[in-house]
């Protein structure tokens, strides 16, 4: 182990936490069982740290303290849930530095990025606080004359899967509106990336959150996920990850008849017409593939530009991307940092050079650091949307630039793939822009712009991207179920026996 492991473990300790990630059930930090787990530096591919798998045992005590607690925290007042909300919201703010650190180093994410995703974590904690007193049903003016009204109830517990490439982002996604609308949570963040969600509801009981509550499994998904899936007191399972994962993910779920939501991958449509401002949309294209080296799900991931700008766009592309600075995440000045982990490293230059082998000309910028998971922003030109680089998620800093003639063409290849997650069109013409964002199949859709999301705004996918939307008002309803109640106030009643009519 090294100087970074020892920067990782003050960081823990200023949050309270051991030296090694451990899960936290029942506002107790507790040691898996299982097998080992060892985090690797992507920047030094050095260990880290490691520890044991929580296995199935930890998992069913995470369902149980839930449980426990849930009725509890349902039964407060929606303000009195909202005011802890905004208390976890400033107690993150205050330690933003520490959840940062350990965020660049765990995942490799530049120390910049991770800044900013604290203080939208912290946010995200105080927008579903807000709502917490403000979750209610309607009254509805049934024929019968009945008072007819509804209630949004929580579910119980849910228990929620993440991946690696936002960590405290996706917890802080997925816990914020789960505990407004009053559930209790089991959450499994990524075996690779455990410390800054652990960190998170630490800090979120110091704040005031009841223990058990939240409960944080370290573990492998076949293992831990698995069974805190199966378990009886889960009553939905949310799932962030890839679509191979959430295949297995939601049959496990639907064999024991849970509802489930899963926000998958994508491969997305970064449109650029002859119109729009090149400049612009090529900044756009490089924050869209580049940023987070591409580790991200709304990655704009397939550049389809009017034959006519093609080849000048791709140049401007390919000259910017010498521009980037590429380095260590925990330097202030690195914009782009690497491959969060070895096996992601290896799937995204197999898929580089499966697409030479296809006969795409690789653009790549010239110089990366010597050491790390580093894969240099790419061009791959020439492919056809058909192709396999142009179809299959790389979930790196790696694009395809496909041209077009004709503003329905660009449609149907937005259209041509298996994914439905996000899209953009760059264009002056605004008649053409609302066009675009109406016929592109896409969760989320940007008007000259890339990557702009928000807590307030619903965000998910359909097809191989999932089903089910996060954020906004769409997760309170997601996270909670109606009942319908009906009251007879007449003196003899409308129904002895039979239907309403
Ligand atoms: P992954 O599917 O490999 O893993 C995701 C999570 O599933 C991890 O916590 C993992 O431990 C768990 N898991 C694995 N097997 C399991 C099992 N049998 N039962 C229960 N849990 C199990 O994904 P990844 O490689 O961590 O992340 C990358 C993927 O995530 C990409 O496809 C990306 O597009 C997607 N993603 C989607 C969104 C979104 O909101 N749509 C956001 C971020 C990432």
């Amino acid at each position: 182990m090294s100087i970074r492991t020892d920067i990782l473990a003050a960081q823990m300790a200023a949050l309270g936490l051991g030296d090694k990630p451990q899960s936290l059930i029942n506002g107790a930090l507790v040691d898996g069982a299982g097998n080992p787990v060892t985090l690797i530096d992507p920047y030094t591919e050095q260990p880290l740290t490691s520890y044991a798998d929580a296995g199935a045992e930890v998992a069913m005590a995470a369902c149980i303290a839930a449980q426990d607690a849930q009725p509890r925290w349902a039964a407060l007042s929606g303000a009195a849930r909202g005011q802890v909300m905004q208390n976890i919201a400033r107690t993150i703010i205050d330690h933003a530095e520490p959840l940062a650190t350990i965020e660049a180093l765990v995942a490799g994410k530049p120390i910049r990025d991770c800044r900013i995703e604290v203080a939208k974590v912290a946010e995200m904690f105080a927008y579903y606080g807000g709502w917490a007193d403000k979750i209610h049903g309607e009254v509805i003016p049934v024929p019968s004359g009945h008072l007819n009204y509804t209630k949004r109830e929580p579910l119980g517990v849910v228990f929620q899967i993440t991946p690696w490439n936002a960590p405290i982002f996706t917890a802080g996604w997925q816990i914020a509106p789960a505990i407004a609308t009053g559930n209790g949570v089991v959450i499994k963040p990524s075996e690779l990336t455990p410390v800054t969600t652990v960190a998170l509801v630490h800090l979120a009981e110091h704040a005031g959150l009841p223990s058990g509550l939240v409960n944080v499994l370290c573990g492998l998904g076949p293992t831990a996920g698995q069974a805190a899936i199966e378990h009886r007191a889960v009553r939905k399972v949310i799932f962030v990850g890839s679509p191979e994962t959430g295949r297995v993910v939601a049959t496990a779920a639907a064999k024991a008849l849970k509802p489930a939501v899963l926000e998958l991958g994508g491969k997305s449509a970064n449109i650029v017409f002859d119109d729009a401002n090149l400049k612009h949309a090529c900044l756009g294209a490089q924050a869209a593939i580049f940023s987070g080296a591409g580790q991200s799900c709304v990655a704009g991931s397939r550049l389809l530009a009017h034959r006519s700008v093609h080849a000048e766009l791709i140049d401007m592309l390919a000259c910017g991307m010498n521009d980037i600075r590429l380095g260590d995440p925990l330097d202030d000045a690195t914009e782009v940092g690497p491959i969060s982990n070895a096996r992601q490293f290896a799937h995204v230059g197999d898929m580089v050079a499966r697409a030479k082998s296809d006969g795409a000309q690789v653009l790549s910028r010239e110089t990366k650091p010597e050491t790390g998971f580093f894969v240099p922003p790419t061009v791959l030109n020439g492919l056809l949307n058909t192709d396999h680089a142009a179809q299959t998620e790389i979930f790196g800093p790696v694009v395809a630039a496909i041209p077009f003639d004709t503003e329905e063409e660009a449609i149907a290849l937005a259209n041509a793939t298996e994914f439905g997650l996000a899209g953009a069109v760059w264009t002056n013409d605004v008649g053409r822009a609302h066009r675009v964002a109406d016929r592109v199949r896409a969760g989320t859709f940007w008007i000259n712009s890339y990557k702009a999301i928000h807590v307030s705004s619903p965000f998910g996918g359909s097809l191989n991207s999932g089903f089910g939307r996060s954020s906004g008002t769409d997760a309170l309803m997601e996270y909670t179920s109606a009942k319908s109640v009906w009251l007879d106030s007449a003196v003899t009643p409308r129904i002895a026996f039979g239907y309403v009519s």
